[in-house]
């Protein structure tokens, strides 16, 4: 192939194009180069790229450059991982922007008198575009996923994938684990007073209630069904989960949203059951759910707005405040 047809076909390729002698001059800058650097042959010729570039100094490309001159070591410098090294717009108005091209850079060793390496640079602007969007998609899809539709907190998929990784948890590094379990009293008469509508309002108004006396800790609520919410608290015995328990109460009771045919007052309230376990490996996840339920129903039974924790010594449930909900 004569010089004259390897300099066309060096200028029709869609790719940048750079030649460098042994001392890391430019000998060849191909057309691609001219049109996204905005600088010709003339003005780079035995130039070092680190003139022309002042920006490329201390970068992965010199160090590239340098492995490929002395050692004869190729490298890849992939667009996610290096930035856009090189000055080089699609557009005008990419210039003035400065967002330049993302580039995908080849330092290639060459076996030659005069030429010592050849960088060849690929404009990766559409696919690293093309990836940001699908990941964005993902973790929009992710959060619908896992998002209670009408509260917005964590829903029943979440709570139970946190159960068993949690539970998991607890049990690798023999930890108590609570999980606390709050429904909405009278919540049906709510509906039949109010409307389904005014219904859906209030779970509103408790489960964000419930997350914001939460979001300092980083806990999650989640709604387990119905107006019923589901909290897993790691490494945290039964005094502690008795406490937020009881905090959790109190703040939904302090909204004062008014439920004129509830038969335990006259506001919203929440009855609350609690239980904490240090897992054996023997055990399931799912029997702190069990547990919890019992504690709830006691609850219930006992009034309600009130919270209950389980008693596993006596597979029964005892109030919170009492002096049995004691040291963790
Ligand atoms: P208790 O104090 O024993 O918990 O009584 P309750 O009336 O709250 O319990 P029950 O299980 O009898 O009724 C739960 C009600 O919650 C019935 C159902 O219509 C209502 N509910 C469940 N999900 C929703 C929802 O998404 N929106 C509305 N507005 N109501 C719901
Ligand atoms: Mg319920
Ligand atoms: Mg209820």
């Amino acid at each position: 192939m004569d010089d004259l047809l390897s300099a066309q076909l060096i200028d029709r390729l869609q790719t940048g194009v750079i030649l460098l002698d042994r001392q890391g001059r430019i000998l060849s800058w191909n057309a691609w180069m001219v049109k996204y650097s905005g600088l010709t042959l003339n003005d780079v010729v035995t130039r070092h790229l680190g003139e022309v570039f002042p920006e490329t100094a201390q970068t992965r490309l010199q160090d590239g450059i340098e492995q490929a001159v002395r050692f004869k070591l190729s490298s890849m410098l992939a667009p996610g991982l290096n930035g856009a090294i090189l000055p080089l717009y699609q557009q005008a108005m990419d210039r003035r922007l400065d967002q330049r091209m993302q580039q995908l850079i080849y330092v290639t060793p060459l076996h030659h008198e005069q030429c010592a390496v050849l960088i060849q640079v690929q404009d990766m602007t559409a696919t690293v575009r093309r990836e940001r969007r699908l990941r964005d998609q993902s973790s929009q899809l992710m959060a619908t996923t896992y998002r209670d539709a009408l509260t917005g907190v964590g829903n029943r998929r979440r709570f139970d994938q946190d159960l068993v990784n949690a539970f998991r948890d607890a049990q690798k590094k023999q930890q108590s684990l609570a999980l606390i379990m709050i429904d909405v009293d009278h919540f049906k008469a709510y509906n039949d007073h109010f409307g389904h509508l005014k219904g859906d309002e209030c779970l509103i108004r408790v489960a964000t209630a419930l997350q914001d006396t939460l979001r300092h800790t980083g806990d999650r609520i989640s709604r387990y069904g119905g107006e019923e919410f589901v909290l897993l608290l790691a490494d945290a015995g039964r005094a502690t989960a008795c406490t937020i328990a009881e905090r959790l109460r109190r703040w939904i009771e302090e909204l004062q949203l008014p439920h004129p045919t509830s038969h335990s007052g006259e506001v919203v309230t929440v009855s609350i059951g609690v239980t904490a376990m240090i897992p054996t490996h023997e055990q399931l996840a799912y029997s702190l759910l069990g547990q919890a339920d019992l504690a709830l129903y006691r609850a219930k039974d006992e009034g309600r707005n009130r919270c209950f924790y389980y008693d596993a010594e006596n597979s029964d449930a005892l109030p919170c405040c009492s002096d049995g909900a004691g040291d963790d």
